[in-house]
């Protein structure tokens, strides 16, 4: 749709009332409130528009959550039928609905073997919640109650309850609220840039940062360890893509001595790496005790979430544990789940995964690729539907902007400007682009984002 024929909007008294009444989670009031929010008033396939008439490129998919891009019909339709049916019913009192027991069973159908159960919520941030809550459970019902503590990662995102802040390691969440929740600990992330000794190889950092692991389990006892989390790929991280060494040797840490170990898959599930689920991946290769999903499995069009039970958990959990007492209203949403399916098989029919692993995954790849040649930029990485780059103040001896020029932040704002809604974090810049591009949407996507570094480079200079 051309800009013109979009719907008037009055952006600066929508911007006023905003700044009046709206409090925007993860963002500085008053400095929003000066330079004012972007209202984006609707999507179509990758693109977005905002109230200005302005178009741009997705290049994070939401919120790394448009996995089938805007504007599904077949998405709107699952919904509306629902709604007309039976907006709501609850799973609580021996009662259920129709489209929580089909997506239940789909998603065990995509999911990696050993998996038959699945637990629902509305988001990432409830479905490590809920995580918390089976793992002590699991480890009660085994008779080990000691096994409580669970590690994790620093720069580790896995949601903003207190649950979920608690497991991830954003030192500026864990500021703010006396966090980490007792038996929550942290090691480093495999982030080669900050924790890699100089001529080391990947995979010997990637060995070397599993080992942080196995220390911290010999501090704490193996018996009182109940599990180790992970994105396969940080996401809100940064886009920190662990070396091929890494996930195997955690795999080898977590079996050795008998801990769960947790796929947070929010990000990498639903396609995001060219396969349903991150750990499928040849690159990560891990058999999780436990999955937690949310985001693309609705590709973002209503809220929903949840974890994925592994059997040697479930078994114990309903042979011998009676009432779990946890659950949400909106655990198993029928409008939600009827959505989810609908996306789940549109992505079937549509080979959308097989797409992203054998076309989209290796096309972004060389595309990206390409910034590898500006000025500012090194450390050009992808994995499946996601990839960064690390700006440089000078390449050559690897030195990094000091962090208060806010060189990311600078640059993000040129890429809204020229188009394309790429993230900044610290020094690195990141996408997520939806699993639907076309090879031309990739090129054009690319094309604004060196724009935007050529207007970053020539503003530093
Ligand atoms: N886990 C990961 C890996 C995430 O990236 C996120 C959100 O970005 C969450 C959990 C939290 O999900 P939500 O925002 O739906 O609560």
């Amino acid at each position: 749709m051309p800009s013109s024929d979009l719907p008037r909007f009055d952006t600066a008294a929508l911007r006023a009332q905003d700044a009046a009444h709206h409090l925007h989670p993860f963002t500085d009031t008053q400095s929003l409130n000066a330079s004012g929010t972007r209202i984006i008033v609707r999507g179509a396939g990758v693109r977005i528009w905002d109230s200005d008439g302005h178009e741009i490129i997705d290049g994070m998919s939401g919120l790394w959550c448009v996995n089938l891009g805007y504007g599904r019909q077949d998405l709107v339709d699952a919904a509306t039928r629902q709604m007309q049916t039976l907006p709501f019913y609850n799973a609580f009192f021996k009662t259920t609905t129709v489209p929580a027991i089909e997506l239940a069973s789909l998603l065990t159908e995509i999911a990696p073997p050993g998996f038959q159960h699945v637990f629902f919520t509305n988001s990432g941030s409830e479905g490590n919640d809920t995580i918390i809550r089976l793992v002590r459970r699991y480890w009660d019902l085994m008779g080990q109650p000691r096994r409580k503590t669970i590690i994790s990662r620093r720069n580790a995102y896995h949601g903003s309850t207190l649950g979920g802040a608690s497991l991830g390691g954003m030192s500026g969440m864990h500021a703010q609220g006396d966090l980490p929740i007792p038996g929550i600990v942290h090691i480093d992330q495999p982030y080669q840039l900050q924790h890699g000794h100089a001529g080391e190889s990947a995979e010997h950092f990637g060995l070397r940062a599993a080992s942080w692991l196995e220390a911290k389990i010999r501090e704490l006892g193996p018996e009182n360890v109940a599990a180790f989390i992970g994105e396969p790929v940080q996401g809100a991280g940064g886009v920190i893509i662990p070396p091929a060494s890494y996930w195997p040797e955690i795999q080898r840490i977590c079996d050795h001595y008998g801990i769960l170990l947790v796929s947070d898959e929010v990000i990498c599930g639903f396609g995001r790496l060219g396969h349903w689920f991150g750990c499928q991946h040849p690159h990560i290769g891990t058999r999780p005790d436990l999955i937690t999903f949310a985001k693309g499995v609705t590709s973002g069009y209503l809220p929903l979430g949840g974890v994925l039970v592994g059997e040697r958990i479930a078994k114990v959990l309903i042979e011998r544990g009676g009432e779990f007492q946890h659950g949400f209203t909106y655990s198993g949403h029928p409008t939600c789940c009827a959505v989810a399916v609908a996306n789940v098989q549109a992505m079937r029919r549509e080979g959308v995964i097989e797409r992203v692993a054998q076309d989209l995954a290796p096309y972004l790849a060389t595309a990206f690729g390409t910034l590898a040649d500006h000025p500012l930029v090194g450390d050009v990485q992808s994995l499946g539907m996601v990839a960064g780059l690390v700006l440089y103040k000078d390449k050559a001896s690897r030195t990094l902007f000091d962090a208060e020029l806010g060189v990311g932040y600078r640059c993000r704002d040129h890429c809204f400007q020229n188009g394309v809604v790429m993230r900044a974090v610290e020094e690195r810049m990141i996408i997520a682009p939806p699993l639907v591009m076309t090879h031309e949407d990739i090129d054009e996507m690319v094309r604004r984002i060196r724009r935007s570094l050529d207007d970053t480079w020539a503003g530093l200079r």
